[in-house]
C-alpha cells in the first residue's frame, strides 16, 4: 500500500479549494520591526509585516531581549524536565506570580502555549465539575473547542456575543448542575469585544463559572495591560482568565489565572501541564520583563490604538472594504478564497507587504479577508504605502472599491 497516496488526496483537496497553506520564510530584524527579510526561491528581499501578532513589538524590546540573553547565559537553555521533574525553574515561578498580580488573582499557572492552556485547562476544569454543562460562544477559538471535546462533557453553543441566547440556554439547564461559560474577550478575526459584564451577570444569576480567553487583549488593554476585563473593571468577576505570552508579550507560552484551589487542581490533574517539559528559564524571564514593562508603560498601548485608528481611517478613505472592528484588528473584506490568496501573493511579491490571507476554516466560507494588525512601529509613510498597494491589488483583481474620499479631497 502506498500510504502517501492518502496524504496526497487530503492535500489535493486543500489545493482544489485554494486553502493549501504556504508559509512565508521570514527573518525578522530586531530593532527594525515591522521590517523583515523574506527568503523566497527567487531570492531574499526586504518586506514590511502587516499581520504579526507581536502586536506591540515587544519581541524586539531591548529589556525583553536583554532578560532572555542574560538568563540563558546564566542558567542555560532548556528547563531540563517537566514541572514535576526538576523543570520548575525560578524564573517560571516568578512569572506565575507576575501573572497572578497582573490579573488580580490569587494564583496563575503557565503552560507551553496559549493553545495548550485552553485545551488542557478547559478539559480539566470541566472534568472536575461533576456532570458539567459547557456553554461555548459560537466563535470560540479551536483550542477552546478542542478542550471542550476532550472534556467529554455535554456542551451547548450560544450565538456569538448573544447574551439573550446564552440566558435561554442557562434557563433551560438543571439549576443544580455545574456550568462553565467559555468565551473570548476580544475576537481576533472580527476585532469585536464580548459583553463581559452581561455574561458575568448571567453567570451570577444561574450559578455558572466563567472562563475568558484574553489572548488578543492582554498587554494591550487596561491601565496595566490586564486585558479587556481590566479595562472594563470585570477582572474580579471572571473566574478563569486565560492568556498567551506569545502575542503582546512577545515570547512564548500560555497561562490561566484564578482561585488558588482551581489552579492547584489544574496543576494536579491536567495532562497537558503534567506530561510536558516546562518553559525554558530565559523565555520566562523575558516574558516577565515584557509584562513588568507594560504594567508601567502605556506608550505602546496608546500608540498601538493610534496606529490602528489611522490605518482604519486611511483605508476607509481610500474606499477599501474595512470591516467594522472596535479594536486594533483591521479586517479588510475579500469574500473569495482565490482572490484572497492572490491578493496576499501580489502584495508580497510586488509591493513587499506581507499579509497572510485568512480563509476557511479560520473564517466562514464567503467571509475571506486580509487581517491587518498595525503595531506602534508602523509609521504614517508605511500606512500610506499599504493603502496604495491595496488599491493597486484591488483594482487588478476587480475587487469592489467604494467612494474614494482621499482622491476627492
Ligand atoms: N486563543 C486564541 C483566541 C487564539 O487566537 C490563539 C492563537 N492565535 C490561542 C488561543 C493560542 O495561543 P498560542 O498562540 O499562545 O498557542
Amino acid at each position: 500500500m502506498n500510504y502517501n497516496e492518502f496524504f496526497n488526496v487530503a492535500l489535493n483537496q486543500l489545493r482544489d479549494e485554494r486553502r493549501y497553506r504556504v508559509f512565508a520564510d521570514l527573518e525578522r530584524i530586531a530593532g527594525r520591526f515591522p521590517h523583515a527579510l523574506w527568503h523566497s526561491p527567487e531570492g531574499t528581499r526586504d518586506v514590511v509585516i502587516w499581520c504579526s501578532n507581536d502586536y506591540l513589538g515587544m519581541a524586539q524590546h531591548p529589556k525583553v531581549i536583554g532578560a532572555m540573553v542574560e538568563t540563558a547565559t546564566r542558567m542555560g537553555t532548556g528547563a531540563g524536565g517537566t514541572r514535576n521533574i526538576a523543570g520548575t525553574n525560578h524564573p517560571l515561578v516568578e512569572l506565575e506570580r507576575e501573572l497572578a498580580d497582573l490579573h488580580g488573582k490569587p494564583a496563575a499557572l503557565v503552560f507551553t502555549s496559549g493553545y495548550v492552556s485552553n485545551q488542557t485547562g478547559i478539559a480539566t476544569i470541566a472534568k472536575l465539575l461533576p456532570n458539567c454543562l459547557l456553554l461555548s460562544d459560537a466563535l470560540n477559538h479551536n483550542s477552546m473547542i478542542e478542550g471542550i471535546r476532550q472534556s467529554g462533557c455535554e456542551r451547548v453553543i450560544w450565538r456569538h456575543n448573544d447574551v439573550a441566547h446564552l440566558e435561554e440556554l442557562l434557563k433551560a439547564a438543571d439549576p443544580k448542575r455545574p456550568k462553565l461559560i467559555a468565551f473570548e474577550s476580544l475576537y481576533s478575526m472580527d476585532g469585536d469585544v464580548a459583553p463581559v459584564h452581561a455574561i458575568c451577570d448571567l453567570a451570577d444569576k444561574y450559578g455558572a463559572m466563567t472562563y475568558c480567553d484574553e489572548v488578543h487583549a492582554v498587554g494591550m488593554y487596561g491601565p496595566r495591560g490586564g486585558g479587556i476585563c481590566e479595562r472594563d473593571k470585570a477582572m474580579d468577576r471572571v473566574d478563569v482568565l486565560e492568556g498567551t505570552l506569545a502575542k503582546a508579550f512577545g515570547c512564548l507560552g500560555g497561562y490561566i489565572a484564578g482561585s488558588r484551589e482551581m489552579i492547584d487542581a489544574v496543576r494536579s490533574y491536567a495532562p497537558g501541564f503534567i506530561f510536558t517539559t516546562a518553559l525554558p528559564p530565559a523565555i520566562c524571564a523575558a516574558t516577565t520583563a515584557a509584562i513588568k514593562h507594560l504594567k508601567s508603560s502605556s506608550w505602546e498601548r496608546e500608540r498601538h490604538q493610534d496606529r490602528a485608528a489611522r490605518v482604519k481611517a486611511v483605508l476607509n478613505a481610500a474606499g477599501l472594504p474595512v470591516m467594522p472592528s472596535d479594536t486594533h484588528i483591521v479586517p479588510v473584506f475579500v469574500g473569495d478564497p482565490e482572490k484572497c490568496k492572490t491578493a496576499s501573493d501580489l502584495l508580497l511579491s510586488e509591493h513587499g507587504i506581507y499579509i497572510q490571507p485568512i480563509n476557511y476554516p479560520t473564517v466562514p466560507r464567503g467571509a475571506e479577508r486580509l487581517r491587518i494588525t498595525p503595531s506602534p512601529y508602523h509609521d504614517d509613510a508605511l500606512i500610506d504605502g499599504l493603502a496604495e498597494a491595496l488599491i493597486d491589488v484591488w483594482e487588478r483583481l476587480g475587487l469592489p472599491l467604494g467612494q474614494r474620499a482621499l482622491a476627492a479631497e
